[in-house]
């Protein structure tokens, strides 16, 4: 279907459907194009399928067939599927806080609103990359990774939000029965003022 489409709209320059139009206009006055669902028992059909299912695999060969617009669909997808295997055999705190969705690309957009103070986005971000100030700043001072001072045991921002008992009052006073890793994965304004507020009643709002 999308092939007839792509065939269909004149204004796609590239080689092969150009070359297709051209050869169908040659030979016949009008023409219909018409999609037929499946494949099954259309030898012709179902080898063109595999050939096109398959193609992802082999290198790209540049030709002069090839237009700016196909290299630059074929960078964006080799990217992307790159991007994605990395991406879903890590274990990054960026990860985990997605985790009914396993590629990077399908993450909800953070939406700018500037009714809201740019710090609560900062920090909130900041709790998204599990980068903050708390817990990644001693790379900069040199100095050992920071401890809970209540567990002894690394700061994260998994420990500061979910682990560290020290906080179990306020954080189920905010978030109730709510996993707070949760509201990094949607960013709602409401879910980002929760996790502000937290971070201020815990104390530890300016130091993230
Ligand atoms: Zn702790």
């Amino acid at each position: 279907m999308s092939a007839i489409q792509y065939i269909s709209n004149s204004a796609n320059l590239n080689f092969y459907a150009t070359a297709i139009r051209n050869i169908l206009s040659s030979n016949h006055k009008r023409l219909t194009l018409i999609w037929v669902p499946g494949h099954s028992g259309i030898r012709g059909n179902e080898l063109a399928d595999e050939t096109a299912k398959n193609a992802w695999k082999y290198p790209f060969i540049l030709t002069e067939n090839h237009n700016s617009s196909d290299l630059s669909s074929y960078i964006d997808t080799v990217f992307k599927s790159k991007f994605s295997e990395i991406f879903d055999n890590s274990s990054s705190h960026y990860k985990n806080i997605n985790f009914n969705k396993t590629s990077i690309f399908n993450f909800t957009p953070l939406k700018h609103d500037h009714k809201f103070p740019r710090a609560y986005l900062t920090k909130y971000i900041r709790l998204r990359l599990g980068h903050t100030n708390l817990t990644h700043s001693h790379l900069f001072n040199r100095s050992p990774p920071p401890s809970c001072p209540f567990c002894r045991i690394l700061f994260s921002v998994h420990h500061l939000l979910i682990e560290c008992p020290h906080f179990s009052t306020i954080r189920n006073s905010i978030f109730g029965n709510t996993n707070p890793i949760t509201l990094l994965g949607d960013p709602t304004k409401s879910n980002i003022l929760l996790t502000i507020k937290y971070l201020q009643s815990v104390g530890l709002y300016t130091q993230i």
